[in-house]
């Protein structure tokens, strides 16, 4: 058999390349993958389904095609009846292959952070990371490094959020702030953001839900809990849904 022994050449330069420019960068792993719901958490997805979700609307219940504890996205948009302050979340969730799809129209889906915060879910595999690419906070925050694994892999979430601090008036005085571990790398550090398109329409500083995006590809979840944090007030925050484009 005769190997070429230029592909080698230029994996060894691509690998040596890769170990000068990111020593310290770690690869994508299953570190969180499966982790149970720690005591006091609050499960949104396991193999009873989708329990405490709602449609857009606020009322009806959530219908997408949930099996053995996998729900694939569907019918629209999903949100829990609950709402969150402060809180730690985890989830997994597995992008389709499109190979025939571009950019935002491959395995589009998101995870809102409070209801307003879009934490983007796509097949971003391989990509250099951009501010609307898997892992980022939409238009506003780029991962610090593509941890994406490829289409058809369970990838994780483990996402710790704060709320936006709020004046009297209702004035933001502290914008919330994100951090997220992708496949356990930490890409986003503590991050402030603020609202993205297409949320449920509370404001900063108000407790929102975790909302699941439909955007028309079959993205799965699973294994979905959420540890809520101290409340620092406010339920308020109505459900009317916004919509947008591309998001
Ligand atoms: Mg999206």
């Amino acid at each position: 058999m005769r190997i070429s022994l230029r592909p080698l050449a230029l994996a060894g330069l691509l690998s040596a390349s890769m170990a000068l420019t990111s020593s310290a960068q770690e690869k994508p792993n299953d570190a969180t993958m499966g982790a149970r719901p720690p005591e006091g958490a609050i499960v949104l997805l396991d193999e009873k389904g989708l329990q405490g979700w709602v449609q857009r609307d606020g009322k009806t219940p959530a219908d997408w095609p949930v099996a053995d504890g996998i729900a694939t996205v569907g019918h629209g948009d999903i949100q829990t009846k609950q709402r969150f302050g402060d809180f730690k979340l985890h989830l997994e969730f597995n992008v389709p292959y499109r190979p025939e799809a571009r950019g935002q129209a491959r395995g589009n889906s998101g995870v809102y952070l409070g209801g307003i915060y879009e934490l983007q879910v796509l097949d971003s595999y391989g990509l250099k990371p951009r501010d609307n690419d898997c892992g980022a906070i939409y238009t506003q925050v780029v991962p610090s490094v593509n941890a994406c694994k490829p289409p058809l892999q369970w990838q994780t979430y483990d996402v710790t959020f704060h709320k936006a601090v709020v004046d009297g008036q209702g004035k933001v005085v502290k914008k919330a702030r994100v951090t997220v571990i992708h496949n356990g790398i930490k890409t986003i550090d503590d991050a402030e953001i603020g609202p993205t398109p297409g949320g449920v329409g509370n404001q900063p500083g108000e407790d929102g839900p975790i909302l699941l995006q439909d955007h028309g590809n079959p993205v799965q979840y699973r294994n979905i809990w959420i540890v809520a944090g101290p409340s620092r007030g406010s339920g308020r925050g109505a459900a009317e849904g916004t919509t947008a484009g591309h998001r």
